[in-house]
């Protein structure tokens, strides 16, 4: 078993894989920036460096000052969490190189299916459906527009390194393309560092459905059946239930075993998970793999009850699944609420600044993973979400009914948060007649 870990992030998630090394008896670093000093997270883990100043390039982002941190306090692996260097496969190949364990899978296979674009073209070798599109890169104006005539308007141009809902743009019209194009590849620049983009089919009304899967380092690969993810702001996550709703057994274990396909044909391990979209038809899609724990993760393990981090550090300590697919079972229904620093009513404005009061949900069948305290201020250089309120319920019914009643038990005063969206988006009655797709806010709670 590894021995000493370091956690490359912040947050809500530096703080959970802190609680799984506790319970598995290993020790841990946490790395911060200047503006996290007092951070939960390096209050938390046996020791904590400081690894630069608050702009993430110089901190989180800082390959060099990272690896120098494990270094130097002896750690044997690196967990990098979700964002920053998590799918960054230059940093897991420098772990690597430093004999340090990257808690995810080879730093070739993040390269592989790390890029949007040649994923894609290894799925449609491997017999999994992908969404009709470009055949790799889009080079210019000229290939686009000729690609968009081939597939059929509307078309989305994206970022092949795209991630978090940003560097994707619809194209309804050709006398759009160029404008798109050149918007889509400054962005993909600025945010990506990496200007290739690609161009899919626009699949309308779709819902998205992903699959969970853990592989170890001996080829034994299990999904741990799916989440819906249909409810998303511009391209991003805000609400994420297990089960689906939309599959039936037979479509669960079709999408299941494409998932087996995806992970054997690219030699992955660690955990993973699988983005599909699913249309009217039930027709369904692969669009991107993350080879990285995700955001919505906890859903899955109250539905299956396997702790996900722990089987990623297993993994990554070089044990065997000690499951086989028989094993798995979904109980129950799940929903997980991303609770944002924002403000709905000002287009949803970042809202950092000091909380001055707190009062977290909790109870029968409610579990809240944050990193978040009474007095703790937010600073506005980092992502907005500052918790996740996580339900599990006999049914859906009765997860949407714990979910509200957690919501309105929270109390987080001195910022503005997204609670009551949340709320809207549970009373809405499409989404509790399951009735809706990936354009519900935009349609339902404008
Ligand atoms: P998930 O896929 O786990 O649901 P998100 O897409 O919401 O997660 O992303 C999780 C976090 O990681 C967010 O803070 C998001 O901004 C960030 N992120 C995801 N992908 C990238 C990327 N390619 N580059 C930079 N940040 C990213
Ligand atoms: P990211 O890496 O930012 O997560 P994805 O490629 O996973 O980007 O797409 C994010 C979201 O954008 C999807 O969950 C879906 O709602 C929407 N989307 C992406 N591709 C398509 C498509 N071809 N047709 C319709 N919606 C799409
Ligand atoms: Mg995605």
């Amino acid at each position: 078993m590894l021995k000493k870990v370091l956690i490359a992030n912040r947050g809500e998630i530096a703080v959970r894989i802190i609680r799984a090394c506790k319970e598995l008896n290993i020790k841990t670093v946490a790395i911060y920036s200047e503006a996290d000093k007092d951070a939960l997270h390096t209050k938390l883990a046996d020791e904590a460096v400081c690894v630069g100043p608050a702009i993430s390039s110089k901190s989180y982002l800082n390959i060099q000052n990272i690896l120098e941190a494990a270094c130097t306090t002896n750690c044997d692996s690196v967990h990098p969490g979700f964002g920053f260097l998590s799918e960054s496969a230059s940093f897991a190949k420098m772990c690597e190189e430093s004999n340090l364990k990257f808690i995810g899978p080879s730093y070739n296979v993040i390269d592989l299916m790390g890029n949007k674009s040649n994923s894609k073209q290894l799925m449609k070798e491997a017999k999994v459906p992908v969404v009709p599109g470009s055949n790799g890169c889009i080079e210019d104006v000229k290939d686009a527009i000729k690609c968009a005539k081939e597939i059929g308007y509307p078309v989305l141009l994206k970022a092949s390194s795209g991630g978090g809902g940003k560097g994707i743009r619809r194209v309804d019209f050709e006398s759009e393309m160029e404008n798109a194009f050149n918007l889509v590849k400054q962005e993909a620049k600025v945010s990506f560092n990496d200007d290739s983009i690609y161009m899919e089919k626009f699949i309308v009304n779709p819902r998205h459905v992903e699959v969970q899967v853990l592989a170890d380092e001996f080829g034994n690969v299990v999904h741990l059946g799916e989440r819906d993810c249909t409810v998303q702001r511009r391209n991003q996550k805000v609400l994420e239930e297990s089960p689906s709703m939309i599959l039936n057994e037979e479509l669960r274990s079709k999408m299941g075993k494409a998932a087996i396909r995806a992970v054997k044909a690219s030699n992955y391990t660690n955990a993973g998970t699988i983005e599909f979209l699913v249309d009217k038809d039930k027709n369904f899609y692969f669009m991107e793999m993350n080879t990285r724990i995700q955001v919505e993760h906890p859903v899955t393990e109250w539905v299956t009850g396997v702790d996900i981090l722990k089987e990623q550090i297993r993994i990554a300590s070089g044990e065997k699944l000690k499951f086989s697919q028989r094993d798995i079972n979904i109980k129950g229904h799940s929903i997980e609420c991303r609770i944002n620093a924002e403000n709905p009513d000002k287009n949803f404005r970042p809202c950092p600044g000091k909380i001055s009061e707190l009062n977290l949900p909790g109870g029968n069948g409610v579990r809240v993973d944050t990193a978040v305290y009474s007095g703790y201020t937010i600073p506005p250089v980092y992502d907005s979400m500052i918790a996740k309120i996580i339900v599990h319920g006999e049914d859906r019914a009765e997860a949407i009914a714990k979910m509200k009643r957690a919501l309105e038990e929270c109390v987080i005063e001195g910022i503005d948060t997204n609670i009551d969206f949340l709320f809207k988006i549970l009373t809405n009655k499409k989404f509790i007649e399951n009735d809706y797709d990936t354009s519900f806010i935009e349609k339902e709670l404008k």
